[in-house]
């Protein structure tokens, strides 16, 4: 089962939760796909498990995927721009 998959709008506030992480609906939009056809994007908002930032997402009404980590934390593999968190690696070995 994918992680949003509405038939109708839901309301603002509305909580779901995709593998252990919540999402809550902040805000929704119609816009028009590339076919023509009118769409909603629904936007949520969540905290980074990395970091516990707030950050929100858009998908549309039905997805089976959702960004789960903030911008920042998003991007691995990329350079971080200023700011530096040494917590992003710290690797310990046990023994
Ligand atoms: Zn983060």
């Amino acid at each position: 089962m994918g992680a949003v998959n509405f038939r109708i709008v839901p309301r603002s506030g509305k909580i779901i939760r995709y593998r252990n992480q919540s999402y809550r609906l902040v805000g929704s939009e119609p816009y028009r796909r590339r076919d023509g056809e009118l769409s909603v994007i629904l936007t949520w908002q969540s905290r980074c498990p990395e970091c516990g930032e707030p950050f929100t997402t858009t998908s549309g009404l039905v997805t089976r995927h959702l960004t789960r980590r903030c911008p920042r934390h998003r991007k691995a593999g990329k350079p971080v721009s200023d700011k530096y968190k040494p917590d992003c690696h710290r690797r310990k070995r046990h023994g």
